[in-house]
């Protein structure tokens, strides 16, 4: 009998669930339904060339550019799945009743708000989809003065091309450091410094006090330090949660994200979960990552096998996050007891690795690229290293895979 397999979610979980399904089952129908209006897209530009006015969304289709139709996958738009009927394996949607045999829950995440910052207030930007990109993109012409409120990696993105528009801009954090929770105290006091080179005024400890909206459109922020900061316009990025309510009210296990298996099993064995707003088996427990990479792979895989597989999600983790000529990524899972070294990089780059006896588990770089690609490879392919090795520039990382694991 002819499968169908639903997938909730036009983000890359959803979308390379969908994809895999259709690859690995050729004969099921495989319909993504997507509460947006348009054709899925990338995120990562949006905050990145979109605001520089380099790329449109529609740039970066996340199927290729022609879409999932080019996939044998039936897209939905503008269709928010309301509710999962487990017992009739039904989805509600705004406009139907979709059955299915399997399902994939991908729904992402939900920004957090600031209570007197709230969506929708004037001049008050968040930034996750084309849409809010575009009207921020609009907004940003006319701007002067900018605050972003939390210095992790959208706001700092968004700083740093507000900065290349010449626009004056503010960030304030509760932190002592900046991107806390994505990179270690050296690699973010370089970040750091950098910003601030380019003129962008990060406040770090400090919190908003208050905030009062003015007659001529501005914003006044009052900061913790006793500042008051008068804005044309504000962006909001402190994060986000998983979008699990959906879950949550069809009775799925959920605990800060849907827990899933290795498999991307939900508690329910006909419905599967993927991208940000899963909790799955990590090395040290279940844990949650935000990131694309992580999306587009894990939606691989619960695709797989929502058509019949039975592959396991073991991934090696990875980000990245472009702020002017700066490109940082990070790969592994950092180890509960690292012994931490730096590999000696000339010009603007830096190198931190991180091991666990022989065996590299994590590194974070700044424009060093091809040794990440290495370092990948390695921490995969799990090959012991030389500590020696690995802070001697004459000595590259592609030469260690050839050693054997
Ligand atoms: C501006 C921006 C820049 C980023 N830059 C980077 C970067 O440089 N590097 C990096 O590694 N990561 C980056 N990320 C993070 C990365 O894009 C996300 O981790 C990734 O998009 C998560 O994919 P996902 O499919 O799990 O969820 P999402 O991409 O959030 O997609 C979920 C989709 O589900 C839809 N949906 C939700 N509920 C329903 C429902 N009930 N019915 C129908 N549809 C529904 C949503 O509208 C959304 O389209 C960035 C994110 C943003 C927002």
């Amino acid at each position: 009998m002819t499968k169908n397999i639903v997938v909730i979610g036009g983000g890359p979980a959803g979308v390379w669930a969908a994809i895999e399904a259709k690859r690995r089952d050729g004969a099921a129908n495989v319909t993504l339904v997507t509460e947006e209006a348009c054709e899925p897209y990338e995120k990562p530009p949006l905050s990145k060339a979109v605001l520089l006015g380099k790329a449109k969304p529609e740039d970066a289709l996340i199927a290729g550019k022609d879409g999932l139709a080019a996939h044998k996958v039936a897209l939905k738009t503008n269709t928010k799945c309301r509710s999962i009927d487990r017992v009739a394996r039904k989805i509600d949607t705004d406009s139907s009743l979709l059955p299915y045999d399997v399902l994939v829950i991908a729904t992402g995440s939900l920004m957090r708000e600031i209570a007197p910052l709230p969506q929708g207030m004037p001049h008050v930007h968040y930034l996750r989809t084309d849409a809010q990109a575009r009207a921020l993109k609009f907004s940003l012409a006319a701007c002067k003065n900018l605050v972003v409120i939390g210095a992790g990696v959208i706001g700092l993105e968004v700083a740093a091309t507000a900065a290349e528009l010449g626009i004056k801009t503010t960030v304030i954090e509760l932190a002592p450091r900046i991107l806390a929770r994505v990179c270690d105290d050296e690699t973010g006091a370089f970040i750091l410094a950098e910003h601030r080179r380019r003129g962008v005024d990060i406040r770090l400890n400090t919190s908003l006090t208050k905030v009062a909206p003015q007659r001529d459109g501005q914003i006044a922020l009052t900061t913790s330090a006793g500042d008051m900061l008068a804005a044309d316009l504000v962006v909001v990025g402190i994060g986000v949660k998983p979008d699990e309510a959906l879950a949550a009210a069809a009775g799925l296990k959920v605990q800060d994200g849907i827990v899933v298996d290795e498999q991307c099993r939900t508690s329910d064995p006909a419905i599967y979960a993927a991208g940000d707003v899963t909790r799955f088996p990590g090395p040290q427990g279940l844990v949650r990552l935000e990131n694309w990479r992580h999306a587009q792979d894990q939606g691989a895989v619960a695709g797989r096998n929502a058509a019949g597989g039975d592959e396991a999600y073991r991934p090696v983790p990875s980000f990245w996050t472009e702020q002017f000529d700066l490109y940082i990524q990070g790969v592994g899972w950092p180890p509960a007891n690292p012994q931490r070294v730096r590999r000696p990089m000339a010009g603007k780059s830096l190198l931190l690795l991180e091991t666990e006896g022989p065996l590299l588990s994590y590194a974070i770089g700044i424009n060093a690229q091809k040794d990440l690609a290495a370092v990948r490879r390695l921490i995969e392919r799990r090959i012991a290293v030389d500590p020696a090795a690995l802070t001697d520039p004459g000595q590259p990382f592609a030469a260690m895979l050839k050693t054997k694991a």
